[in-house]
């Protein structure tokens, strides 16, 4: 937690410039409106004979006691949910029809599937669960939202192609995301296939596949002829009995939303992944700003179902209005409280666009080296040419010194996309954008989660830039 100059001398009934001043003696530069955290405010309220006491900071959540805890001995296995993700026309969507097709029986309710974000296949009697929005746009944004719903990322890659810029992004961001990965080699049905090459490229990324003495699975798969695909969804179960996924399905359900659209003729419509617990029609479910009891749901085959169980998709209607994608989900009591609920984070956000909760800018950033709370600076560099981005790399890295180290966590050539500004979000990163602009989807998402880009076209001033501020030199911008 943390509070501006000016509010802690109004507590402290002493003026700003009183407090500021005992902030320089305690080595801290700071300005009336600036954030200072708990441990140095309270060492200037100790200073003026105050004591203080951390105010513990309750969710919504925690504060009406939705989010029960589970008990382990409640805990029973749960199927693996999984994204595809790779670079655009590797094949990411024929690889998710292929499996579906493949392994959805016609037995299954008039086998006719319906596209709804989400879908499950069985294998040897076991239940996997994909999401069916490749990319990892949608897998971005749930994870900077909190919510961590992949269990393993299979990472496809053409086999005539090769590793290429979007498929080293899909790397960065299971990386950062901490989720397992399982190499898929698509297109070997192609002449031109050639998998030991894309097992080369991949070493060269940090992925060194197993039969080269690695730990990480790579299966060489055909969309087209459906090669390799049981042999996939093998290596995934495999993976998943080592994660030992488990949940809790005698409890109100909690869980992610998948996708949310308004639908003229039957209001919003929602699929919802849920994570621990079992849906019901008729539970009252809050998601977000939204509200409103399960009035209908139906899975993933198009058969109407009144209940579902951890890691399974549903589609349900009912709720007062669209949820974002990655908004967590809960059932709760009644009707009132998910209400009650919806009005709090409504009110919760509002607060929030008066008070932004700060991230990392480069102007921070030496107080929070300074204050010890930064050791570490994540950079995302976009250049048009990689050469710069080598170039930019090599010095910028060079830049770690005992205190503070320098993590390029991720580079690519072409504009500054939503992607990159969701990655630096969620690890609280800079972006170098070296003769290359943000797109507008980026620019202004940038500006809402409050990502620091910057621009330039010298090598040497972006080098400089970044080490002023870890000296606490950078002059403001404005
Ligand atoms: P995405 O952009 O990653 O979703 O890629 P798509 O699934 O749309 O596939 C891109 C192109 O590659 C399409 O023309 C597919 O028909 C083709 N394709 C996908 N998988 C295979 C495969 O296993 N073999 C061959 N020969 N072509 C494939």
């Amino acid at each position: 937690s943390s509070i501006q100059v000016g509010v802690l001398a109004e507590k402290l009934s002493k003026s700003s410039s009183e407090v500021i001043k005992k902030l320089m003696l305690l080595g801290i530069m700071a300005t009336i409106n600036q954030e200072i955290d708990f441990d140095t405010a309270s060492m200037v309220a100790e200073e003026f004979g105050y004591a203080v006491v951390e105010a513990k900071e309750e969710s919504i959540e925690e504060k009406l006691n939705i989010d029960e805890k589970d008990e382990p001995k409640d805990l029973v296995k749960r199927p693996p949910v999984i994204t595809v993700m790779g670079h655009v026309d590797h094949g990411k969507t024929s690889l998710l029809d292929a499996i579906r097709k493949t392994k959805v029986t016609e037995r299954e309710a008039g086998g006719i599937t319906q596209h709804i974000g989400a879908y499950t296949v069985k294998v040897d009697g076991e239940t996997i669960t994909f999401l069916d929005t490749p990319g990892h746009e949608a897998f971005t944004a749930m994870r900077s939202r909190g919510a961590s719903i992949t269990d393993i990322a299979i990472l496809v890659v053409a086999a005539d192609d090769g590793v290429m810029p979007q498929t080293i992004e899909a790397i960065n961001h299971a990386k950062a995301a901490n989720v397992p990965i399982i190499v898929a080699i698509n297109k070997i049905d192609k002449p031109a296939a050639n998998p030991d090459r894309v097992k080369q490229e991949l070493t060269e990324h940090g992925l060194l596949v197993e039969e080269w003495g690695g730990d990480i699975i790579s299966v060489a798969v055909s969309a087209h002829t459906g090669e390799g695909l049981d042999q996939l969804l093998e290596m995934i179960l495999l993976v998943a009995e080592m994660q030992e996924l488990k949940a809790n399905p005698n409890r109100r359900a909690k869980g992610s939303i998948v996708e949310a659209q308004l639908d003229k003729g039957r209001g919003t419509v929602a699929t919802l992944l849920i994570e621990t617990g079992t849906i019901h029609v008729g539970d009252s479910v809050v998601a977000g700003v939204s509200h409103g009891k399960v009035r209908a749901m139906v899975d993933d085959k198009g058969k109407r179902v009144k209940e579902a169980g951890p890691s399974m998709p549903v589609e349900i209607i009912g709720l007062s209005e669209v949820p974002s994608a990655g908004d967590t989900f809960y059932v709760v009591e009644d009707d009132k409280i998910s209400r009650q609920i919806a009005e709090t984070k409504k009110e919760e956000i509002r607060e929030q666009h008066i008070h932004q909760t700060q991230r990392l800018s480069l102007e921070d950033l030496f107080n929070q080296i300074q204050q010890g709370t930064v050791k570490e600076i994540n950079i995302i560099i976009k250049a048009d040419v990689q050469g710069s981005i080598e170039a930019l790399k090599q010095s910028l890295v060079r830049l770690s010194d005992d205190e503070v180290k320098v993590n390029v966590i991720h580079t690519g050539v072409g504009a500054i996309s939503e992607t990159d500004v969701m990655l630096a979000s969620a690890s609280n990163a800079i972006i170098i954008g070296f003769n290359v602009r943000p797109d507008n989807n980026a620019r202004s998402i940038a500006e809402k989660e409050k990502v620091d880009i910057r621009l330039y076209r010298v090598i040497y001033n972006a080098i400089e830039d970044i080490q002023d501020a870890m000296k606490g030199m950078l002059d403001p911008e404005y």
